[in-house]
């Protein structure tokens, strides 16, 4: 499938091609058309495999409008990763001129990034640790939550997050669609899975 097949909006379509990519690699051709789709992911993916776009390029789609609180929300294990992720989202986002991302991560000016979440943002890509922070001084809200993304889910496990996962996954509202994503599949996430995807669909690379 190519990404012309997707039924992509034509903004999003002329960022994919812009940003240089003319066909889909194999997780994103498998995995894209079922985040579209609205259903659950559970992606078996490696960096390198070009999981980001998999999901940022859905995430994004249909253009999402300026609300009250963040729509969409990625967590990832390292500030390096967010940044990453942050980047591609904007790089396929560079024609919704609305879309308003943020990062929230450890090791930066937590005043700042309050004053970032606070004025309105569609997209949050944050470490766990330091969105539960914002969380919890009321500077972010998950009640407009409809999509998220855990990327490299078994790294987030190792560093420690799972308490931080179950405590986002716990207070996102009722109608939302989860992508989670893994380089290998301990039983932890099996776990995690069956506790909080919905009937989904399991992809590989
Ligand atoms: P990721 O696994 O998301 O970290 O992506 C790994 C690298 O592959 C990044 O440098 C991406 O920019 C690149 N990449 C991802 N998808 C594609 C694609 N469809 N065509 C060309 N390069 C890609």
């Amino acid at each position: 499938e190519s990404f012309t097949d997707m039924g992509l909006h034509s903004s999003i379509m002329k960022d994919i091609t812009f940003h240089g990519y003319t066909m889909p690699t194999s997780i994103q051709a498998q995995a894209m058309p079922v985040a579209l789709s609205g259903r659950d992911l559970l992606g078996c993916a490696e960096t390198g495999s070009g999981k980001t776009a998999a999901f940022a390029i859905p995430m994004i789609h249909p253009p999402v409008r300026r609300g009250d609180g963040p729509l969409a929300l990625v967590l990832a294990p390292t500030r390096e990763l967010a940044q990453q992720i942050e980047k591609e989202v904007k790089a396929f986002g560079k024609s919704l001129e609305s879309l308003g991302t943020a990062i929230v991560v450890g090791g930066t000016n937590i005043s700042d990034q309050k004053s970032e979440l606070r004025m309105g943002v569609d997209i949050v890509v944050a470490t766990p640790g330091r969105f539960i922070d914002h969380l919890q001084q009321k500077n972010t809200s998950l009640s407009r939550i409809s999509f998220v993304v855990l990327d490299e889910a078994d790294r987030m496990l190792d560093m420690g997050f799972e308490p931080q996962i179950r405590e986002v996954m716990q207070n996102l509202p009722e109608k939302h669609q989860t992508l989670l994503f893994s380089a290998t599949m301990p039983v932890e996430i099996e776990i995690l899975a069956q506790e909080y995807l919905r009937d989904p669909v399991q992809v590989k690379v």
